[in-house]
């Protein structure tokens, strides 16, 4: 499905959306992110965690790499959101992201994983990630197609 969002706050609400049929479904747990910089990629994330009923401020992970998040209401059996921003690594990205645990991660049931500039280590991704593209088409316009 193709979304027009004209400005971060629908690119929010189209996260929050998805983050509360999430909340039912939990599947899958694995979401992977792909778009340039500023292309609403963290937005999304922080309204999908606002979906799933986590009421802690989101903030990029660029920095550190990997953030995770306990979900409060654990009537549907999800415990953790772990947001991984990938911009900064380079090299073997895959191995990278195995040292730090994620293909762990994602394995475990009561995870779920969301994961910007995911395409780096696309080789390693079960084959049920759900994949989200970001495309800058102006400056408050974002194609989202999910
Ligand atoms: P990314 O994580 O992809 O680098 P961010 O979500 O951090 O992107 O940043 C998106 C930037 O673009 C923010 O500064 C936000 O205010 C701006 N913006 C403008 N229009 C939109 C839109 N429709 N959706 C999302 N972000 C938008
Ligand atoms: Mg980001």
């Amino acid at each position: 499905m193709e979304t027009i969002t004209k400005s971060p706050e629908a690119t929010y609400q189209l996260g929050e959306k998805i983050g509360a049929s999430l909340a039912i479904s939990h599947q899958p747990s694995v979401i992977a992110l792909v778009g340039d910089l500023g292309s609403g990629k963290t937005t999304f994330v922080q309204g999908l965690a606002k979906g799933l009923g986590i009421e802690k401020k989101i903030i990029s992970p660029t920095f550190i790499l990997m953030r995770s998040y306990k979900i409060q209401n654990t009537k549907y059996q999800i415990l953790n959101l772990y947001h991984v921003d990938l911009y900064r690594l380079e090299g073997n990205v895959a191995e990278e992201a195995k040292n730090l645990g994620l293909t762990d991660i994602w394995g475990k049931k009561d995870n779920i994983v969301v994961i910007e500039w995911a395409e780096k280590i696309k080789k390693i991704l079960p084959k049920e990630t759900k994949w989200i593209k970001f495309e800058n088409m102006g400056e408050n316009e974002r194609k989202i197609i999910a």
